[in-house]
């Protein structure tokens, strides 16, 4: 058990400003850095939008009550009218508005905060001495420079995925991309086989990140992402979640180019081995948890429970879902289904009541649960996921394989990763159809190619557990890190 290193020997603190994108599964792997950086005596602030503020608090009564005077939470806007409030989970809007509106509200945040530190009645703020942005959230390294201080980008996505944003501009430049006209979405041309981006042998077109497949040149999501990759190039430092032996061609590739890249993954790993209650009581969910998920796995056989869950953003239409219920009902395997009340678009997500019925004595279903406990929970067997980075990066820890069913961005990418080169998952057609659900959910718990893929993922689990030891890579990687960005004083 490490120590919690605060002994800065009388001088200020070195206060690190977390800002993460807006998004779930932004904000949680932030959250999971700024508690590392915290026991590693930062001082942090760390910046929600406000209308995620909102939701946090409705979600969990408050979240700031947790007793520690130097982990704050701040606001700034988003940007979008109240009025689009909803589009929070519209990523597109969401995304252009913080690139274009967050830039004045975060410059002013941090005026205000070095303001608290000069003046002596609230000196226990320090001086704001470095940001941890978001890599999506580029505008905050015109900031770093005016106020002078390091900038550490933390890409979220896998290191595969921020690779293939990084090639962007070649596939553009190629001619690639944008698409000749909307049939190339279904003749064949999505196949094509890329041959060119260093550390990713014979990728196809449709396993890069979702945003070419657009035959706008003005695409938003297209050009923010061009934008943003561009942007990497600026930072002191590039912060992944992910562990060296498991993307070691991609994290190469990448560092061929870019600013120092740190491996500090699985960061909830790593967070484990520390102890401090406080710590661990602030959290970032959305949506209220359900833990009573955890006392239905404990009333379970080892590896017989199917775990379903689709992230915060997946969207998917009535039939849709309906395919997955009676795919789910007809494999005759228990399953956890975790369904946000706001998975199908424009509609409340029902399922059929012959389904509910039939399933009553083997299926449990929520609206959100603690997904790092339910992936570490010996009565999973098997994940059937969007393929998030986040989910299959913890799924990867907890030694679970996956049918994957990527939604959009770089889940595609994560899922040609997951299926081939670590072969701990199966791929679901996007036109899902129960006869397919109910196949490779018998096979991922029951198959051989499924016996096989749980004995690659308990593979990449020990690996994963040997990267956060003392010693280990993303360990390693971490030290440096702290070193990197503490100030030259400290
Ligand atoms: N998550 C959770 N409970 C749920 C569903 C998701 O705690 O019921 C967490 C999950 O552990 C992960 C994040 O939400 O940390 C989802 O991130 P991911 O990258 O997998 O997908 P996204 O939501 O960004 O599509």
């Amino acid at each position: 058990e490490r120590e919690r290193e605060r002994d800065m020997g009388g001088d200020k603190m070195p206060h690190a400003v977390c800002i993460p994108f807006p998004a779930q599964g932004h904000v949680n792997p932030m959250l999971k850095l700024a508690k590392l950086l915290h026991y590693r005596g930062f001082h942090i602030t760390f910046v929600n939008t406000e209308y995620n503020h909102q939701r946090l608090l409705r979600s969990r009564g408050t979240n700031a009550v947790h007793g520690l005077p130097d982990f704050q939470f701040e606001t700034i806007p988003d940007g979008l009218p109240p009025s689009e409030a909803d589009s929070t989970q519209d990523i597109p809007s969401l995304s252009e508005s913080t690139s274009k509106n967050c830039v004045v509200p975060f410059h002013n945040l941090l005026s205000k905060l070095n303001d608290m530190s000069s003046s002596s009645s609230s000196s226990d703020v320090p001086p704001v001495t470095c940001i941890v942005s978001d890599g999506f959230m580029s505008f905050t390294l015109k900031a770093a420079q005016e106020f002078g201080v390091p900038e550490i980008l933390f890409w979220t996505p896998s290191a595969c995925g921020f690779l293939a944003y990084t090639h962007y501009k070649h596939l553009v430049e190629r001619g690639l991309v944008p698409l000749k006209d909307a049939s190339c979405l279904t003749n064949g041309y999505l196949e094509t086989t890329i041959d060119w981006i260093p550390g990713m042998n014979n990728i196809r077109l449709k396993d890069l990140p979702s945003f070419i497949r657009t035959t706008d040149p003005n695409d938003i999501m297209l050009n923010l992402f061009i934008h943003e990759s561009e942007a990497a190039f600026k930072a002191s430092a590039i912060v992944l979640n992910t562990f060296d032996v498991l993307e070691r061609a991609a994290v190469d590739s990448l560092s061929s180019n870019l600013p120092p890249i740190y491996t500090i993954g699985p960061l909830h790993l790593i967070l484990n081995q520390i102890s401090d209650h406080r710590l661990k009581s602030i959290d970032t969910n959305f949506w209220k948890e359900q833990p009573e998920c955890i006392d239905w796995l404990d009333s379970q056989q080892p590896n017989s429970v199917v775990y379903v869950n689709f992230g915060s953003i997946t969207v998917m239409t009535a039939q849709q879902l309906t395919e997955f219920a009676w795919g789910l009902a007809n494999s005759e395997k228990n399953f956890l289904w975790v369904i946000r009340p706001d998975i199908v678009s424009g509609d409340t997500a029902i399922l059929p009541s012959e389904f509910v019925a039939e399933t009553k004595n083997r299926g449990v279903l929520a609206s959100w649960c603690p997904q790092e406990q339910v992936l570490n929970h010996p009565a999973i067997g098997g994940f059937l996921t969007h393929s998030g980075w986040n989910s299959t990066i913890e799924s990867v820890s907890g030694g679970v394989p996956m049918i994957c069913w990527p939604f959009f961005a770089e889940q595609h990418t994560n899922c040609w990763y997951s299926c081939g080169e670590w072969g701990i998952g199966l791929e679901i057609d996007s036109d899902v159809k129960r006869e397919e659900v109910e196949k490779l959910v018998r096979e991922l718990m029951e198959g051989e190619k499924g016996k096989e893929m749980k004995r690659n993922a308990m593979e990449w689990k020990k690996k994963a557990e040997e990267a956060v030891e003392a010693g280990g890579s993303s360990s390693l990687n971490l030290d440096k890190l702290f070193s990197q960005v503490l100030p030259p004083n400290s």
